[in-house]
């Protein structure tokens, strides 16, 4: 098979090498271990999990008590915002003193989002934030919702689909002030590459964390949930005694343990090929695209790029198809917004991010996520370039598609 450009790092990274090698032991017959299990191998299976756990913790600034293990962002975010919200509707003082409203940002992962439409049904008030046209959220529009009865502020600190970068410590410090919790899904952050970002003393302010390995060259179905020892955590996947009694489920050893490689080896690998990448990026955008496509937000972590096209082509060419799927069609692997959001991009419903930017519809099928990994080459940026040209200047192929 011919492999494809790749440029959906936001989506996916590839498992390191060496974290593979880490987690082969663990994976091979040989190693039998289940942490919970009292015999000799369930107790070297616990002591990985713990060593693993330890590291996490060393690497990101934690106690390692702070750290639990989760299938991933998406049930991190959930069990954070469904543990705290069932717990405070179970407390036994009047219902007119329990905390029922929470402040969420509008382009928050649908992990999240779709959790605070159930806490919606359930009977909280949801304040949604929005950015500006370029992507940005002010400090000052989120914090002028926090309520009495804001039980808790969610905001993540960087966008899974532009790259915008939220400046959640200064938020978390006011939610504080007004006594609210603050949690923030870390996973675009952390999955920056080439510097590790140390969450625990760069983020004083923020009670809760989510992140996901598969963003740094870690295996999927696996992340963490990260609760400060001072903020309240309920459980909430009931079962066995894992983590600590919070997480029910069997440990996935493998995971665990090339998580705490992958975080290892983004200590190790300070560099900035990203930011060479995104600059080469906007160097070519110029030159060879005639400096029409422009980026959808000001300020962004240079993983990750959200062009909008729009002046760039005839936006009619893309009344019935998206760029995103004419560039798969020529061999480009990227976006229209982010993965987990593809169902709705594959049924036609506009990002929800760019929505919320007010980027008008007619633009948003000519946007796309390009976001590179440690493995993306200049070259792959050019080849883009080229399949971008050739795409404006093939339109019978265009029209073709456009019909079928
Ligand atoms: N939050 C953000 C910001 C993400 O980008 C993603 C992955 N697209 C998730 C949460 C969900 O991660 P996972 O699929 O590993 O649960």
């Amino acid at each position: 098979m011919k492999k494809d450009i790749y440029l959906d790092g936001a989506a996916n990274t590839p498992v390191d090498k060496k974290v593979y090698k880490a987690m082969k032991p663990y994976l091979t017959h040989g190693f039998v271990g289940n942490s919970s299990a009292v015999h000799s191998y369930g107790i070297h299976a616990e002591h990985v999990v713990e060593e693993a756990r330890q590291k996490c913790a060393k690497l990101l600034c934690f106690d390692p008590s702070e750290i639990y293990f989760t299938s991933g962002a998406t049930e991190a975010n959930n069990w954070i915002l469904k543990g705290l919200c069932l717990h405070e509707l179970s407390k036994q003082i009047p219902e007119e003193e329990k905390k029922k409203h929470l402040v969420v940002l509008a382009i928050e992962h649908s992990s999240v989002l779709s959790s605070c439409r159930f806490l919606e049904s359930i009977g909280f008030e949801i304040t949604y934030v929005y950015p500006d046209t370029k992507g940005q959220v002010s400090i000052r529009s989120v914090i002028k919702h926090i309520r009495g009865d804001t039980l808790l502020v969610c905001a993540m600190a960087v966008n899974n689909e532009t790259g915008a970068r939220i400046r959640v410590n200064d938020i978390g410090r006011v939610a504080h002030q007004k006594g609210s919790l603050m949690m923030s899904d870390c996973t675009q952050l952390v999955s920056m590459g080439g510097k590790l970002i140390q969450l625990g003393k760069n983020f004083p302010n923020v009670d809760y964390f989510s992140f996901s390995s598969h963003k740094i060259y870690g295996p999927e179905g696996i992340g963490c949930l990260i609760a400060r020892s001072s903020a309240p955590l309920y459980s909430f996947i009931q079962g066995g005694s894992q983590e600590s009694g919070m997480r029910g489920g069997t440990s996935n050893i493998p995971g665990i343990v090339g998580t705490a490689k992958a975080l290892e080896l983004m200590q190790k690998d300070q560099n900035d090929h990203y930011r060479e990448l995104y600059n080469y990026m906007l160097k070519l955008l110029k030159e060879k695209l005639e400096g029409k496509p422009f980026l959808n937000v000001s300020y962004g972590q240079p993983n990750i790029m959200n062009i909008n096209f729009s002046s760039y082509f005839d936006v009619d060419d893309f009344r019935n198809m998206s760029l995103t799927t004419l560039l798969t069609a020529f061999h480009v692997s990227c976006s229209p917004s982010s993965a987990c959001d593809a169902a709705s991009a594959a049924e036609d419903v506009p990002s929800h991010v760019l929505m919320a930017q007010k980027i008008p519809a007619w633009q948003i099928n000519t946007c796309i996520r390009i976001s590179f990994t440690k493995y993306t080459k200049k070259r792959d940026l050019r080849i883009f370039c080229d399949k971008i040209i050739q795409i404006k200047k093939d339109r019978n192929y265009l029209e073709k598609q456009g019909e079928e």
